[in-house]
């Protein structure tokens, strides 16, 4: 294997493109956003000059690993000579249906397509092609090239031959691969989730504040960020729409997001990205600072 296809360009999208360049494929990036596209070759760049700075790479490593890069954003011509798709487009189900629906069309029939959805299941995406067996989940943790681990997610039918291929070729990448079944939240997400939900109820019910709760999990169970520091890194309304993934698929209310959360992803507070969420991020300041609101 040899040519890879990611499909969307955002955030997961340019670092898994870096991370099979670095390692010696040929990626097609494609994006329907040319801006999108535009701004992740920079961002992978900027990456790998930060690669660069700490001598983890080699400028050799750096020019090969952009030559390897082809940009589209015409998906039929970008998957056209792919022998693997991993899909990284927004998470939409509508939107992974449909672009599932162009892959099975576009791409040669024994071709694996991966999808790196974070909840949506992969069983109802691989229904809507004539090649169930070769979907899988291939899910990456942000940011791409330096987490370790790749979540690999099993649909009802997909195929031990794709699941082991997709293990080895993890490996290659040089992750750790662990493979689950699909269920809402698959493993990651179906643990971290509730638990950032808990967090939160924990700040709702006044049990104590946002640097309190943050500053015992860090402490007292070894996380590298606290609860809801992580909730604001990954976005509340991401963190809100995996939990109705949640509460839908297993019609459990343990996992009904707390009324907090469901306000705050409504009135636009949605953590690192919008500026706000349970601590305000200043451009250019590291400081971590708990937000008005909370303090
Ligand atoms: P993002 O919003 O940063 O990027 C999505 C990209 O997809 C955008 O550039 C958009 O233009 C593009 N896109 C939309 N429709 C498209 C189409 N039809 N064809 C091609 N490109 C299209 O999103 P993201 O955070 O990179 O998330 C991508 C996927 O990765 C989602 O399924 C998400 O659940 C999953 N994921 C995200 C994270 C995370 O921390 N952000 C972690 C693990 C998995």
């Amino acid at each position: 294997m040899q040519q890879i296809a990611v499909i969307g360009a955002g955030t997961m999208g340019n670092g898994i493109a870096h991370v099979f360049a670095q390692n010696g494929f040929k990626v097609n990036l494609i994006d329907v956003s040319a801006p999108a596209l535009e701004k992740a070759l920079q961002t992978i760049e900027k990456n790998l000059d930060r690669q660069l700075a700490k001598e983890a790479i080699t400028a050799d490593v750096k020019t090969q690993t952009l030559q390897n890069i082809t940009t589209f954003t015409d998906l039929p011509a970008g998957v056209k000579n792919a022998e693997l798709v991993v899909e990284a487009a927004t998470e939409n189900v509508d939107l992974k249906l449909k672009i599932f629906r162009e892959l099975d069309q576009h791409t040669a029939p024994g071709v694996i397509l991966a999808t790196n959805t974070s909840s949506i299941s992969i069983t109802r995406i691989a229904a809507v092609t004539k090649r169930a067996g070769k979907v899988i989940g291939m899910h990456f943790m942000n940011p791409v090239p330096v987490m370790k681990l790749v979540e690999i997610i099993n649909g009802y039918a997909t195929e031990k031959e794709v699941t082991d291929s997709i293990v080895q070729l993890s490996e290659k990448l040089g992750k750790v691969p662990c493979v689950v079944n699909d269920y809402p939240g698959f493993i990651a997400n179906r643990i971290l989730m509730p638990m950032i939900n808990e967090a939160i109820y924990s700040l709702y019910e006044g049990v104590a504040g946002v640097a309190e709760i943050d500053t015992v999990m860090k402490l007292g169970m070894a996380h590298p960020m606290g609860p809801l520091q992580l909730a604001d890194f990954i976005g509340l309304d991401v963190c809100l729409s995996i939990l109705h993934v949640l509460h839908d698929g297993f019609g459990n209310p343990k996992y009904a997001p707390c009324p907090l959360l469901v306000n705050m992803v409504t009135a636009g507070y949605l953590g690192v990205k919008s500026g706000e969420g349970f601590y305000k991020y200043e451009k250019g300041s590291k400081d971590l600072v708990v937000s008005e609101r909370f303090s």
